[in-house]
């Protein structure tokens, strides 16, 4: 059987089809625009799986990769910051144009599988898989399968309390992970302290003043608490980060540290590695969903 994998973002979608081995047969992307409503992104997602399938006469299963996750009892989406999705049956609309059953994971999810199994974390057994940019999430493979726990939010540590009167989250919460180390929140952070108004991958260039040492203490702070959290309960065998924060460079040396300092005992040094599929994790992992 091949398989047919969608990657649902913010501004395209996505989609692969592959044989057995996961060679790519076809690859095709749209634009997307949320503003122009829910509608148009099912319409999309439908139209770009029936492209896909054309390219084989083999039976296709079909993963989608989504932002946000699906409640295991109502099958809506919740907590998606592609505003749209937010409270929509999106699967089952789905299943009802192309008249058959569909698999549906949250985007972290998602890039753990594909880290797991095609990528940097495949000699592992534990592995937990971050991402790191417009949110933060996470997701739990244990020996080549997913761990969605029961009410599928395992792993969902963006929205962990890091300061019970922190920043307000979209969520509901008050200063969970995501408010402090996405992207978004990051540069706030340094429009806050600098007034300067630029992208990360320019604020990590030169960190030299005193300004810039504070955001990146703060940042190491939160990096560390945030991910020590997650290996006193998990203790995984590696971590993989992904999406765009993950190419800031000292994640790998000094923040690596700053997880260890925090952890349970001081002697447990998990690997914290960057991934390697790059933006192709979410359509892989979507595909994987169907072994
Ligand atoms: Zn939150």
């Amino acid at each position: 059987m091949h398989k047919i994998g969608i990657d649902l973002g913010g501004t395209k979608i996505e989609g692969i089809l592959v044989d057995e081995k996961y060679n790519i047969i076809e690859r095709k992307r749209i634009e997307t625009r949320p503003e122009n409503g829910y509608d148009s992104i099912v319409k999309s997602i439908t139209f770009l799986i029936n492209e896909l399938r054309a390219k084989t006469n083999e039976e296709t299963s079909v993963g989608i990769c989504t932002p946000g996750f699906t409640d295991t009892n109502s099958g809506l989406i919740k907590n998606s910051n592609t505003k749209c999705l937010l409270g929509m049956p999106l699967k089952n609309d789905i299943e009802k144009i192309l008249k058959h059953e569909i698999v549906m994971e949250n985007d972290a999810n998602c890039f753990a599988m594909a880290e797991s199994l095609l990528g940097a974390a495949k000699e592992y057994g534990v592995v937990f898989g971050v991402i790191m940019g417009t949110g933060v999430g996470g997701g739990i493979v244990i020996n080549g399968t997913l761990h969605k726990g029961s009410t599928n939010i395992a792993g969902e540590w963006g929205h962990h309390t890091l300061r019970p009167d922190g920043n307000e989250c979209y969520c509901g919460k008050q200063g969970c992970v995501e408010t402090y180390i996405s992207g978004p929140a990051l540069e706030k952070r340094w429009l806050e302290l600098t007034g300067k108004k630029e992208p990360l991958q320019s604020i990590v260039q030169d960190l030299s003043d005193e300004k810039a040492k504070q955001w990146k203490k703060e940042f190491l702070e939160n990096f560390g608490i945030g991910l020590a959290n997650v290996i006193d309960i998990l203790d995984p065998d590696i971590i993989v980060l992904g999406g765009g924060v993950s190419n800031i460079p000292f994640l790998y040396d000094e923040a690596k540290k700053a997880v260890h300092d925090r952890v349970l005992g001081n002697f447990t040094e998990t690997p914290i590695l960057k991934n390697s599929l790059g933006d192709s994790a979410g359509v892989f992992g979507a595909c994987l969903l169907n072994r």
